[in-house]
């Protein structure tokens, strides 16, 4: 049936036709790598401010091409999230993640792992028994794991949203609202769910101090974090200014090339041994 449905492309206007056939192409080799093992996880550190300890890490997907190396998420995330692939792949990583967790806690370094979550994964009903039963298979620690859902997993604000989350408490994970403050922040929301920790995305950082904009946001995001109990970890922090900054108002916890650049398991694990050795 693909073979005669390519055929068929031919029928649109040509630039629709390529536009059309490349999401196809991708999808199909999506849903080919997921099979074969191409996907990989890199770590980046996160580093607890008051204490200037590594405490956790996030992990970051890439897709291991054979021709094209090493692939970024915003080529193959977006897509895998319009088409489904999502599922299956937010699956492996999940499951991925969470064995890395339970690796590197065996080997004497519990190190908190932050896990993004798609906001269709996170809605499907089937997720947090899936979730439990990956913890079950893999060994990790829930309370080492943490859930980084956006706004967009949010919206449906139902009972059934709510449940959800107090679920996932109860079994002892934490979660996180990351890319904060670039959706339709319904601050609301925020009194209401069991949410621990708020992630500023890194536009807001980026331009840090200087820009009196993003300042205002920042220092505002973690005013009111502390007000409401949350805890922040701020995304994308590159030089010394904009820790201190930070740092000064209050952030507990920062993230960004200045700690250091995602890194495969074994590169972060050798990495982590020096920092602390
Ligand atoms: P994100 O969740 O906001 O992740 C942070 C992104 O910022 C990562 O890009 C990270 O490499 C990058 N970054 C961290 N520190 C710095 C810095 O100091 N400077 C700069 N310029 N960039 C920094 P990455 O790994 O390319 O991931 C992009 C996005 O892809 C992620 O944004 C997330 O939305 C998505 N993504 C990655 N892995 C997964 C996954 O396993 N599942 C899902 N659903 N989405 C994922
Ligand atoms: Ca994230
Ligand atoms: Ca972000
Ligand atoms: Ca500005």
């Amino acid at each position: 049936a693909k073979q005669s449905g390519r055929n068929n492309y031919q029928f649109f206007v040509p630039e629709m036709n390529q536009r059309a056939m490349q999401r196809l192409q991708l999808e199909t080799a999506l849903r080919r790598a997921i099979e074969r093992g191409e996907m990989v996880l890199h770590y980046q550190p996160q580093m607890e401010l008051e204490t200037a300890r590594i405490d956790g890490c996030e992990a970051l997907v890439r897709w291991q091409h054979p021709e094209r190396g090493m692939v970024p998420p915003i080529e193959f995330i977006p897509l895998a999230e319009e088409s489904g692939l999502i599922l299956p792949l937010g699956d492996w990583v999940l499951r991925e993640a969470c064995a890395q967790q339970a690796r590197w806690a065996r080997a004497g370094m519990p190190l908190a792992m932050a896990i993004n979550i798609a906001a269709l994964q996170f809605q499907q009903a089937e997720f947090v028994p899936r979730l439990r039963q990956i913890l079950q298979e893999t060994g990790a620690d829930p309370r080492y794991i943490e859930l980084e859902i956006t706004e967009g997993a949010l919206l449906a604000s139902t009972d059934e949203l709510v449940e959800r989350l107090d679920a996932l408490c109860a079994m002892g994970l934490s979660l996180a609202l990351d890319d904060f403050g670039t959706g339709y922040s319904c601050l609301a929301y925020l009194k209401r769910l069991p949410i621990q920790r708020l992630k500023i995305d890194r536009s807001f950082i980026k331009d840090l101090p200087g820009d009196l904009e993003d300042a205002a946001i920042a220092a505002a995001t973690l005013s009111m974090a502390r007000d409401l109990g949350m805890r922040v970890v701020a995304e994308g922090v590159e030089n010394p200014a904009q820790r201190d900054y930070l740092m000064a108002r209050g952030c507990h916890a920062i993230q960004g090339y200045l700690i250091g650049k995602p890194q495969p398991a074994a590169a972060f694990e050798a990495w982590l041994r020096q920092q602390e050795g």
